[in-house]
């Protein structure tokens, strides 16, 4: 034991004397051991729990500690990843992080305070009950703050909401508040835009199409060579135009309305969706009444779903997986073409 530690001794500071002038390398495993790792134990020892992910968030940024407090169900399709979790009247809260954004936040899980921007569908507490943990979390941690966009008659009671948190938490709560009505765009960086589409729920509610944007070469250019696109570029003909593709869609609560009136729910790639109800005795005209939809209204329009993927969540707690997933499976054997993702 005792040879051994001798010589890891060597190899790290034998290396270190024999490199020091030449090899910056050969400087890491110094700065490990007398830099970061009593760094590290020491804000572990005396319990600094708020110092020590500070300090791996500092040196570590993408790599904070996890912490299980609610669940997320997740699923990769293409370059795109969707994460969530959503019952009625309990919560719903996706995100989609190589966007880095998500939709509604009804709780909070512990590791969505890395994503900036948050659309909130609607005013119920089962999709806003996490906005101030999330604000909150984010200022403690030492994280720019983030951005939440809402429909526009949100903006003051969320913001009254929040400024009696600061009373009461007697801290800050630092966001960006957005307000939108339907039929609006909003920039969310370079390559991505928003629009905006009015649901149909029992509060005033907002759907969003997330288009990804690129300029593309014109077509009357495409025989062009190199030499004479640049020229026409130094003459001042603008030789692109921009295309837009919805990748993703969500449409928070709806009743089937709110997808019949904006048909670009249905070619948005993914499409997040709601499926409250699920039973063949549950009444549809109450159902559309409160605002939700029920099973038989996407056997209804099984043609429309233009989408790769649809993930249909928010369902009600009287039922159990196995439930909801028999009800589906029953009438929807194929489970639109195995696009049909149920989340429960
Ligand atoms: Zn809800
Ligand atoms: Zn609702």
């Amino acid at each position: 034991m005792g040879d051994q530690l001798l010589g890891f001794g060597k190899i790290i500071f034998g290396r270190f004397k024999r490199d020091k002038h030449t090899s910056v390398p050969s400087f890491l495993p110094y700065c490990c051991v007398f830099y970061v790792v009593p760094l590290l134990f020491a804000a572990n020892t005396l319990s600094l729990r708020r110092s020590r992910t500070a300090i791996c968030s500092h040196l570590f940024p993408n790599c904070f500690q996890m912490t299980e407090n609610a669940p997320v169900l997740s699923h990769r399709h293409g370059d795109l990843t969707v994460e969530g979790y959503s019952r009625a009247a309990v919560q719903s809260y996706w995100r989609i992080p190589e966007f880095k954004l998500g939709f509604d936040l009804g709780a909070h899980p512990w590791d969505f305070m890395g994503t900036p921007t948050w659309l909130i569908s609607h005013a119920h507490l089962d999709h806003i009950a996490g906005i101030p943990l999330h604000v909150s979390r984010r200022r403690l941690m030492k994280m720019a703050p983030p951005r939440l966009v809402m429909p526009a008659y949100m903006i003051k009671p969320i913001r009254n909401m929040l400024s009696s948190f600061e009373s009461l938490d007697r801290g800050r709560m630092p966001c960006e508040l957005i307000g939108l009505t339907a039929g609006e765009e909003f920039e969310l960086s370079r390559e991505l835009v928003l629009r905006t589409f009015r649901t149909t729920h029992t509060v005033t509610s907002l759907g969003y199409v997330i288009y990804d944007r690129r300029k593309k070469l014109k077509k009357e250019y495409l025989e062009l060579s190199g030499e004479q696109i640049r020229d026409l570029r130094e003459s001042g003909t603008d030789v692109t135009e921009e295309v837009r593709v919805p990748m993703v869609a969500y449409t928070g609560d709806t009743s089937p309305r709110g997808l019949d009136d904006n048909p670009e729910f249905y070619n948005a790639k993914i499409l997040i969706t709601e499926m409250t109800f699920v039973a063949p005795d549950h009444r549809r005209h109450l159902i559309h009444k409160n605002g939700h939809m029920h099973l038989d209204d996407f056997v209804q329009r099984k043609s429309e779903f233009k989408n790769e993927l649809i993930i249909a969540g928010h369902l009600s707690t009287r039922y159990s997986r196995s439930q909801a997933i028999k009800y589906v499976q029953k009438e929807l054997p194929g489970m639109l073409d195995g696009r049909l993702k149920v989340w429960i």
